[in-house]
């Protein structure tokens, strides 16, 4: 048969699990970079924010203009999800309309090129897919949807409501990537710490630890997404105490000041964060990531400057800034007082100012220290660096280690390997490599 497919995945992680369910789906397909010669393109949108949506539309064109005549282009994904009437009327240009409910019958859609919005959100169990980007680690999808009320957040009402998946099938799909040699995993939702709170279970991540540090050929996990008013203290010290799931912690915080956090509907406090972020810190070896809105509607210059004021104060490692995007369908939309364009720019440029200096200041302390690495390949820097990252750490988002100097031969990507980290240079690290483990 040799056609060729040629999938883009936009978005998020969670996104791109399901673009590797597709290509799962879709395995009698060669796959190909080459928009060109594809006889199916699939792009798998994000529907998130402004800058998000673009970005899928851009990429939606882009490949109408160069694919060749009588392929087929597929939309599938939040985006489509989102706007399906919307798109399927604007969008002639594309030939099958799909959202977030029918990734594992994407096959089918491709044969009777007809699209297809099933109800709910399609939600991974065991199907079969392929891992794209490493061949040590894969990312894993714990839940679907959310319950949560953020003002700003799109995603529940095009995602749902939290739908949990259970643990033995999370277990079952980990053992098959432990036997096909992948040996490190991040566990991954809208709302992790939430994880089975749809089946009445408190602190669902706890037995999910428990049950993933049984599984042999496991050596490295972390959590991302955790949600202040769903993680405990004892998932914290649960964390520390795993043996192997890094004291890595990811929590959006959004905002600091207690005004802005009760407009925003986040939940939690600004005290029982820092009481979080707190224990989090105090972990040996932390890694703190999380994520800030500046510009919600109504917030003040004393509540933007508080907000400041924490990113200066907290040794994040890193923190991902994000302009507030007026989002239809949300309730920050119907608010008053929107922040004007010009001031929200200068709020984006202190705060990204303060949050860089502290990021630096967190990779400047790692110089000297011993630590394990994964071999990615060549570096984003030069193709006679070699790329690796902290085995705690996700390179894609946490920032990348060029090796300059290596005691041992022939290393090879996802190579697990000890090294002393030399130097700090810009947002990156420069280790040498002393043995292989
Ligand atoms: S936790 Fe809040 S921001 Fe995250 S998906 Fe749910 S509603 Fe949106």
């Amino acid at each position: 048969m040799d056609k060729k497919l040629h999938l883009i995945s936009l978005g998020c992680n969670k996104n791109l699990i399901d673009s590797e369910v597709m290509l799962g789906r879709l395995r009698a397909y060669t796959l190909t970079d080459e928009p060109k010669s594809a006889d199916v393109l699939i792009v798998n949108t994000c529907g998130f924010i402004g800058a998000a949506k673009e970005e899928s539309l851009r990429t939606i064109f882009s490949l109408h203009e160069q694919r060749k005549k009588g392929s087929l282009l597929v939309v599938s994904g939040c985006l489509s999800e989102r706007y399906k009437e919307q798109l399927m009327e604007e969008l002639p240009e594309v030939d099958v309309f799909t959202g977030v409910g029918d990734y594992d019958h994407i096959d089918e859609l491709v044969k009777s090129r007809k699209s297809r919005f099933s109800a709910g959100t399609y939600l991974i169990n065991n199907e079969e897919r392929v891992i794209t980007g490493s061949n040590v680690h894969a990312y894993i999808k714990l839940s679907e949807g959310c319950n949560q009320q953020c003002s700003f957040c799109a995603i529940p009402s095009f995602k749902g409501k939290l739908k949990s998946r259970e643990i033995a099938s999370v277990v079952k799909e980990v053992e098959n990537l432990a036997k096909q040699g992948i040996y490190d995993f991040s566990f991954i939702s809208q709302d992790s710490s939430s994880y089975l709170r749809d089946k009445k279970i408190e602190d669902g991540l706890i037995p999910l630890i428990d049950a993933v540090e049984k599984i042999s050929g496991v050596k490295s996990a972390r959590i991302l997404y955790l949600y202040p008013t769903t993680t405990s203290n004892a998932l914290i010290k649960r964390i520390i105490t795993s043996r192997v799931f890094h004291n890595y912690f990811d929590m959006p915080v959004q905002h600091i000041d207690e005004v802005m956090l009760k407009k925003m509907k986040r939940g939690a406090g600004a005290e029982r964060i820092k009481e979080q972020l707190g224990l989090m810190r105090a972990a040996e070896g932390s890694f703190v990531r999380t994520s800030f809105i500046v510009g919600h509607p109504s917030e003040s210059d004393e509540e933007f400057e508080t907000l400041l004021a924490f990113a200066k104060e907290f040794e994040f490692d890193r923190v991902n800034i994000f302009a507030y995007s007026d989002e239809e369908g949300t309730a920050a939309y119907d608010m008053a007082d929107k922040i004007p364009t010009k001031t929200l720019n200068l709020r984006l440029k202190k705060i990204e100012n303060a949050v860089k200096k502290n990021t630096q200041k967190r990779l400047l302390e790692q110089v000297g220290k011993k630590v394990t690495l994964v071999i990615e390949g060549e570096s984003s820097e030069h193709e006679l660096l070699l790329g690796a990252r902290r085995l705690e750490c996700i390179s894609e988002i946490d920032g990348e280690v060029l090796i300059n100097e290596s005691e041992v031969e022939g290393l090879k990507t996802g190579d697990m390997v000890e090294g002393f980290i030399t130097e700090r240079a810009g947002d990156k690290l420069l280790a040498t490599v002393t043995k292989r483990i």
